[in-house]
């Protein structure tokens, strides 16, 4: 397979052998009427059958190829690595669980058509995640929308497509981390949204520890889009000095002016010793988040290692060539 297709679609995967088949069975339809198309799997390496049953999936087609990667490097980093081997005018990203309906890309690369560089895919409903699963995460994104210096979009994934010229930014970035929904608002160009209903996983179970998974993507688009925290700190810091200078106004002023005596009480110093302990620790450990990025920056680690690339076209020199 050479040259350009109109369409890119991106699928990482890790132990999905069962969803691979239903989701090549929905997306080839939806792909083969937008034009010339590549699949593009990013395995993180499996220990169910996936391979093989991509091996199969690309004898019978020769638009499906995959990248298989060193070691599990997790999901944004095999995203990633999808997105800038693919060799499409549109890139898409889709998971493999069939959470995200693949008809709606028809709809997305209609839109993206339509003028737009980007086009994300919005949840209007979750189906088959947790009461709390769904207000934590909801929780998540208003306050990464409210803090953070770019405009990510509210309750959207990675489910999206992308013009080649933002695959491209995105290259040029080249950031450590695989925060896809932080890098691409950091992009811009037009962008333009579109609602869909989010299904319950067809088969398997989710790859990730639950909340922890989602904390830590939380995290880097907290702390990887936003100095916010660091503000709050000082602030807290300041609002606490002016507490005590406050209180130690008034001990002296009762003792002294109004010549009370009393006794402040043992208790009152612990809680205010734990509660001002509790403040250091949190403030470090917002320093540390900052700087534990810094240190990822710096040591410029690739974020992922292809181990076995099977039916992946080279990109263009145009698209090699570097800034
Ligand atoms: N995935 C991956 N590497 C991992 C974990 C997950 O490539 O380490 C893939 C997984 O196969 C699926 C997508 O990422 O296609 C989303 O994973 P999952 O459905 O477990 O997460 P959620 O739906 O909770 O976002
Ligand atoms: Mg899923």
């Amino acid at each position: 397979m050479s040259g350009e297709p109109e369409i890119s679609v991106i699928v990482p995967v890790y132990n999905e052998e069962e969803n691979v088949p239903l989701l090549l069975e929905r997306l080839v339809p939806v792909l083969e009427k937008i034009g010339d198309y590549q699949i593009l799997f990013a395995l993180d390496p499996c220990t169910d059958g996936t391979e093989a049953v991509l091996r199969r999936a690309i004898a019978a087609n020769p638009r499906i190829g995959y990248l298989r990667f060193s070691r599990r490097f997790g999901q944004p980093a095999a995203t990633m690595a999808g997105i800038l081997h693919c060799t499409g005018r549109y890139c898409a990203v889709i998971d493999a669980d069939l959470q995200d309906p693949p008809e709606v890309i028809a709809d997305l690369h209609a839109k993206a058509r339509e003028g737009f560089d980007v086009v994300y895919a919005t949840r209007r409903s979750r189906q088959g995640e947790s009461w709390m699963k769904r207000k934590l995460s909801a929780a998540g994104y208003r306050l990464i929308g409210r803090i953070s210096e770019v405009n990510i979009p509210l309750d959207t994934g990675d489910f999206r497509i992308m013009s080649r010229r933002v695959v491209e930014e995105l290259r040029r970035l080249s950031e450590s981390h695989g925060f896809l929904r932080g890098l691409v608002a950091f992009v811009g160009f037009p962008q333009a949204k579109i609602e869909y209903d989010r299904h319950e996983r067809a088969r398997g179970s989710g790859k990730y520890n639950r909340y922890l998974g989602s904390l830590k993507i939380a995290f880097n688009g907290i702390f990887g889009f936003s100095t916010t925290p660091l503000s709050l700190l000082l602030w807290t810091g300041i609002a606490i000095c002016a507490l005590s200078l406050l209180s130690i106004a008034a001990i002296v002023f009762t003792k002294f002016v109004i010549g009370q005596e009393y006794a402040l009480g043992i208790p009152t110093i612990i809680v205010l010793i734990s509660f001002i302990g509790g403040v250091q620790m949190a403030s470090i450990g917002i320093l540390g988040q900052y700087i534990g990025r810094i240190y990822d920056e710096v040591r410029r680690r690739p974020q992922y290692i292809v181990d076995v690339a099977e039916n992946v076209p080279p990109r263009t020199p145009e698209a090699d060539r570097k800034p």
